[in-house]
């Protein structure tokens, strides 16, 4: 018997209290309003029928703690004598990929990874970067490669991808390291993913046993993810843009992923109550009509779609804080997580080759 008070959604008080309070737990249940609830289950009543905000996962705090236990790791590794490097590739000038490239390699520096940055010209061809990528694979010194997408259009992307060698391919886009991950073996992950799997289990968020449904189906994001949720016992579901009766599937999960690419496209209507919601998209709204069914009343995205003329959003809507249990918020949710991941595979890849698995303290 509990006598406590307690906070949860109502399906989960219910079924936790329906031996001790039955007649509230069924009026929770057929309420109208399946809202989160404070119950205290030694007077029996109510405290707060208001719908009560979910837990806000902390991308920016997680990444924190997983680029001090990076640093930790080159430290030791350095105190062996192997020091850990990493090289990007970035061809051409895209103005965004010049962004993520100068944060990856900031990123490397303040942990110690060396970094080297190589940037051929935007009329490459596919010849000359697979000679690049073979140097950078046959040089020991050189642990990570990565090369930044998108590529002109002229060079065959997925011919210098597979080329990257598996054992320095921390992205995880190799066909090799993709079998790794579909039949449980140690390998190199791709970021994004692997990221959205330590928020879950960094807030105690229970995954074994639980409807997981993943909307979006891309190599990078949507199908790793739903491997790695797989793997960690949950049972998946892949939604795509051919998916029939989204809303309903979706609102099955107890861990929703959103990795769509649509601003806002997640509604209240899509979320179960209480369901752990991971939004992966990150979309600048520039559309007014589009901010306002957004963002309405919200006086500090106010102020920033004035100044900026844009402002970023998740493929979650803003209004789905009101019934997820948890959430991840955009920004400062999953977009952390990713270049701290790169970080942490780059160690991970230098300990691989070096036959130190037993060191990785993720499987
Ligand atoms: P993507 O390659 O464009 O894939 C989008 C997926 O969403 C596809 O599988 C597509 O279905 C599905 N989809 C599109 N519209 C849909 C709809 N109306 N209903 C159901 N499914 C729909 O995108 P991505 O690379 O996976 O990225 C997804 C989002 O995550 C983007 O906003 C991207 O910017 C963001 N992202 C963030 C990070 C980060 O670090 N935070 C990293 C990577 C990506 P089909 O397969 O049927 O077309």
């Amino acid at each position: 018997m509990c006598g406590k008070p307690a906070a949860g959604t109502f399906l989960s008080l219910y079924k936790e209290h329906k031996r001790c309070a039955p007649e509230i737990a069924n009026s929770c249940l057929f309420s109208a309003q399946p809202e989160r609830f404070i119950y205290n289950l030694a007077s029996r009543t109510l405290l707060s029928p208001e719908p009560m905000p979910a837990v806000i996962l902390d991308g920016n705090k997680f990444a924190s703690e997983i680029r001090a236990e990076v640093a930790t790791a080159v430290r030791q590794l350095a105190a062996t004598g192997v020091r850990t490097g990493l090289a990007v590739v970035l061809a051409g000038h895209n103005p965004a990929s010049e962004i993520y490239v100068r944060g990856k390699v900031k990123t490397s520096e303040q942990l110690g990874i060396k970094s080297e940055k190589h940037t051929p010209p935007e009329n490459i061809s596919t010849e000359k970067l697979l000679q690049l990528i073979a140097d950078l694979n046959r040089r020991d010194e050189i642990d990570g490669i990565l090369v930044q997408l998108p590529l002109p259009p002229q060079v065959d992307a997925k011919k210098v991808l597979r080329a990257v060698d598996p054992a320095k391919d921390v992205d995880g886009f190799h066909p090799m390291n993709v079998g790794l991950l579909s039949t449980q073996q140690p390998g190199l992950v791709p970021c994004t993913p692997a990221g959205i799997m330590e928020i879950l289990k960094r807030s105690g968020i229970p995954i074994a046993g639980q409807e997981a449904v993943v909307v979006g189906r891309s190599d990078i994001v949507g199908k790793p993810t739903a491997m790695l949720l797989l793997n960690a016992n949950a049972t998946v579901t892949v939604c795509h843009s051919k998916t029939r009766d989204l809303p309903a599937v979706c609102r099955r999960a107890d861990i929703l992923i959103a990795a769509i690419g649509r601003a806002g496209l997640i509604t209240r209507q899509y979320v179960k109550p209480g369901a752990t919601v991971i939004d992966v998209g990150m979309n600048q709204v520039t559309d007014r009509a589009q901010f306002e069914r957004l963002f309405a009343g919200n006086a500090k995205r106010e102020e920033t779609f004035r100044a900026k003329g844009s402002t970023l959003v998740g493929d979650v809507h803003p209004e789905v804080v009101e019934i997820a249990g948890a959430i991840t918020p955009v920004p400062g949710g999953v977009g952390p997580m990713t270049i701290a991941m790169l970080m942490s595979n780059t160690v991970r890849a230098a300990k691989l080759r070096r036959g130190r698995e037993r060191e990785l303290s993720r499987a």
